[in-house]
């Protein structure tokens, strides 16, 4: 007599061969894989490298925040990206520090804040969400934890970053300017071939902060959030305008509420309107929603996003709030 498992790998068996032999199914197949919009990834400003190194490991079997990390880690290590990693312009002492955080499709986070002389702070907010029990490192013990777990001691303040200073220390003004050098944080979201869910975000902050200073970036919920049942949204600007409006997680949470990830990219950016300083300040979201329909909206024209979808790049311009160039 014949076995029950023997019995499943026959009548599965039999299956396979009938898809194979039957032309309509085959095609239909074919046709479902073509209308499905993930792969996808998608990061802030024009991240072409990143998003075509996490598209990458999505092809060759990676998770998507596996991919998320890969593409966060290419404007990490360039160090004429002067608002993430290496190269990054410094505190107003000189001190380059970096914020990075990463959420995968289970719901888990890591973040490292305020980390000091470590080129790959997504890297390492990765360990914090896989090898420990918490969610935030900061500072001295985040590095300290990094060390411990093979990440090395590097320095990384470029010469060009140690120029911008002494130029911005002749006036010492701080004042962040719209879409220029201190608005380019790598905020990155992927779904993989099933429209499994990753994020990262990876900063240094803005230019010449204060000491101590931390943004929104690895903060998860403002900087970033992911929600492997509704999408994902990201953040880049002014941090502090950000957190206070929980943006990220604000809009994944419209999009639960049935908004698509344009209009939750609009409202969240709407309710920045009666802020006294909006003219000055620059914000961009963008998301994702498991459907795959992407969103993006900003405060000023001059955002863009950089999307990978079914293996075509594109940069797109963002719509904006205001429609004028500042
Ligand atoms: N959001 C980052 C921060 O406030 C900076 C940026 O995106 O430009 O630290």
């Amino acid at each position: 007599m014949q076995s029950r498992r023997k019995f499943l790998q026959n009548t599965a068996l039999l299956g396979v061969g009938s898809a194979l032999s039957n032309p309509l199914l085959a095609e239909n197949k074919l046709q479902i894989e073509k209308d499905r919009p993930f792969p996808i990834v998608i990061a802030t400003w024009n991240n072409e490298k990143a998003v075509k190194a996490a598209y990458q490991v999505i092809k060759s079997g990676g998770r998507a925040v596996d991919a998320v990390e890969m593409g966060a880690k290419v404007p990490e290590a360039d160090p004429n990206d002067t608002s993430v990693g290496y190269g990054g312009f410094p505190d107003r002492d000189g001190h380059v520090t970096l914020d990075a955080c990463i959420m995968d499709e289970f719901g888990n986070a890591g973040s490292v804040m305020f980390l000091e002389d470590i080129m790959h702070p997504i890297s390492v907010a990765r360990m914090v969400m896989e090898k420990t029990p918490h969610v935030f490192l900061a500072g001295e013990g985040a590095q300290q934890f990094a060390l411990e777990n093979g990440f090395e001691k590097q320095n990384l303040l470029t010469d060009k970053a140690k120029q911008a200073l002494e130029e911005w220390r002749k006036t010492s003004q701080y004042q962040p300017k719209i879409n220029v050098e201190r608005h380019d944080t790598i905020g990155i979201l992927a779904a993989d071939s099933n429209g499994n869910f990753g994020g990262a975000c990876s900063t240094s902050g803005l230019a010449f902060k204060m000491r101590g200073r931390v943004g929104d970036s690895p903060i998860i919920g403002a900087g970033l959030y992911v929600d492997n049942e509704v999408g994902a949204a990201t953040a880049t600007g002014l941090g502090e305008v950000v957190v206070k409006k929980v943006g990220a997680f604000s809009i994944v949470e419209m999009m639960r509420n049935g908004k698509s990830p344009q209009q939750a990219c609009e409202e969240a950016i709407k309710r920045l309107q009666n802020l006294k300083n909006i003219q000055d300040l620059q914000v961009g979201y963008i998301a994702v929603s498991k459907k795959g329909e992407i969103g993006a909206f900003s405060v000023h024209p001059g955002f863009q996003y950089a999307v990978v979808q079914k293996g075509k790049f594109r940069l797109v311009d963002s719509k904006s709030l205001f429609s004028e160039k500042k």
